[in-house]
């Protein structure tokens, strides 16, 4: 019997699901003859300041325009520096680097694959405007230790959400000092990503955990002074039309984007709940599996990717007996941001990312994702650690 193949993410099964809500919801969309902004995306942006508890969201055309409006509208100009994480998706560091800063990268801890907090201080220049923490992979950063130094320091806050819709802070440090302070570790516990830093950027990538079917962003922040700059930045530089006060982009979430997000909004925590549900069944049935290491299920991560750590060398051989099985496993990132071709050499070497991602190797995750697959991922799995 030849076996189906099991790719790394199947968006199917959920479109199934919802498709009744969602061609209504285009439906109404294609009948409106308002394409661009309007009300659909009024409604989104109101539903999703709700839903995250944060005073203002506005809808962009990407994660990418999110974290570049994000930082301009925060204040970021040419020739500062933003601190944030070698180990992310490249949109991270080139949005940085797309409003004139620079970013400066600080390691790495090996377990949460986030920024570690304990070297943010050793990296603060006087040129230092802000930092940049990823929760990557949807397991929030470490935001207490993160704002303590940021306030410590006047740095603003930026957070790449890309990856974390409705992931919650739960407390977590990292190699936490006696400074760490549970003041801040008490105010933030509870909040969502993106509702606790100056600003929060958000991507609907369609495979995202909170995806669209085309692109989409969303801006987040609870600054009056920064929503509206990010509302103009985001049409040309104006508020008024054809009263263009400063240079800014065409970056706008279009209507029919607004509008099934709006459908799948309603679904998300479900979703989130039923991916962390996979993550521990994988986390049960790879449980004691030598040169393996899983991650953490934690209340408050929403597993957009379920990452596992291949030891002693052995990664891209069990990646590729996988493939020849027919099971999408990928590696995010293979590549750390400082090592990037476009900055080549300008960087020094951060140990931990760079052991991390030669190890890294993301397996099969979305919502639906039914246990008997899971368990054939985890067999050939073991089977290709046997052999490599
Ligand atoms: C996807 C992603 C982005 C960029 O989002 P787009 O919508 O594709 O522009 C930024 N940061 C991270 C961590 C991402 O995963």
């Amino acid at each position: 019997m030849t076996q189906n193949k099991i790719p790394i993410l199947d968006l199917k099964p959920q479109y199934r699901a919802i498709q009744e809500e969602i061609k209504a919801a285009v439906n109404r969309v294609l009948e409106s003859g308002q394409f661009i902004l309007g009300p659909e995306v009024q409604q989104f942006e109101t539903d999703a300041a709700q839903h995250l508890g944060v005073k203002h969201a506005i809808g962009v055309n990407s994660g990418t325009d999110a974290l570049i409006i994000g930082l301009r509208a925060a204040g970021i100009t040419p020739g500062d520096e933003v601190i944030t994480t070698p180990f992310s998706f490249f949109a991270t560091a080139e949005s940085i680097s797309m409003v004139g800063a620079k970013p400066v990268f600080v390691d790495i801890d090996a377990t949460s694959f986030n920024l570690n907090p304990a070297q943010i201080r050793a990296a603060i220049t006087e040129k230092t405007k802000a930092i940049l923490p990823v929760h990557l992979f949807g397991n929030p950063a470490p935001m207490a230790q993160v704002l303590d130094i940021a306030a410590e320091h006047s740095l603003k806050v930026l957070e790449d959400c890309a990856q974390s819709f409705g992931a919650v802070y739960k407390g977590d440090c990292i190699d936490c000092e006696p400074s760490c302070q549970d003041d801040i570790r008490d105010r933030l516990t509870g909040k969502f990503a993106g509702a606790m830093g100056d600003v929060g950027a958000f991507s609907f990538f369609p495979t995202k955990n909170l995806g669209a079917y085309g692109d989409g962003g969303l801006i987040t922040t609870n600054d009056d002074a920064i929503a509206t700059m990010a509302r103009k930045l985001r049409v040309h530089g104006a508020l008024k039309r054809y009263h263009n006060e400063l240079l800014g982009y065409n970056s706008r979430l279009d209507a029919m984007q607004a509008a099934i997000l709006g459908v799948k909004l309603l679904h998300v925590s479900q979703w989130n709940q039923q991916r962390r549900q996979v993550a521990a069944t994988y986390n049960r049935l790879l449980a004691d599996v030598p040169g393996l290491v899983t991650p953490a299920v934690t209340a408050g991560h929403v597993f957009h990717q379920y990452t596992v750590r291949v030891l002693e060398g052995k990664r891209d051989a069990v990646q590729s007996y996988l493939a020849e099985q027919g099971i999408g496993a990928m590696v995010y990132y293979p590549i750390p941001q400082d090592r990037l071709p476009v900055y080549d050499g300008q960087f020094p070497t951060y140990p931990v990312s760079e052991q991390v991602a030669s190890e890294v190797l993301s397996l099969p995750m979305w919502p639906e994702l039914e246990a008997p697959v899971q368990e054939r991922v985890v067999a050939v799995l073991k089977d290709a650690i046997a052999a490599a």
